[in-house]
C-alpha cells in the first residue's frame, strides 16, 4: 500500500514538473499530420503497427518519420469503438482522444 502511494505521488509530482502524465498521450506533442478532431498520435509512437492493423482505415504510416498518424476520424461510434481500442492497445500509450478540446 505504501509503495502504491509513493509511487502515486511520484506520478503526480513528475506531471507537474513536465505536465505529462504517465499513460496518457501528450496533445501539444501531437504529430503535426494527424487529421485535425479528437484522436491524434503523439510522439511517442514507436512504429509497431498495431494501430494500423486493428484500423486500418484510421491509421497510416508517415514513412519517412517512422511512426503512425491518424488520417481520418471515427464518424459514428462503430467507427470510434475501433480507434478507442487501437487506443487502449497502444504498447506506448501513444494514441490519445482529446485532441478537439
Ligand atoms: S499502436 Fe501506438 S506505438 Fe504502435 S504504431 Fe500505433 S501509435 Fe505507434
Amino acid at each position: 500500500m505504501t509503495c502504491l502511494y509513493q509511487s502515486y505521488i511520484f506520478s503526480l509530482t513528475y506531471a507537474s514538473n513536465s505536465y505529462y502524465l504517465e499513460g496518457m498521450a501528450v496533445k501539444n506533442k501531437r504529430t503535426p499530420e494527424n487529421v485535425p478532431g479528437k484522436f491524434y498520435v503523439d510522439d511517442q509512437c514507436i512504429d509497431c503497427d498495431l494501430c494500423r492493423d486493428m484500423a486500418p482505415n484510421f491509421f497510416g504510416r508517415l514513412d519517412d518519420k517512422g511512426c503512425s498518424f491518424v488520417k481520418k476520424q471515427p464518424s459514428n461510434a462503430q467507427e470510434e469503438d475501433l480507434c478507442m481500442e487501437a487506443l487502449e492497445s497502444c504498447p506506448v500509450d501513444a494514441i490519445g482522444n482529446d485532441g478537439d478540446k
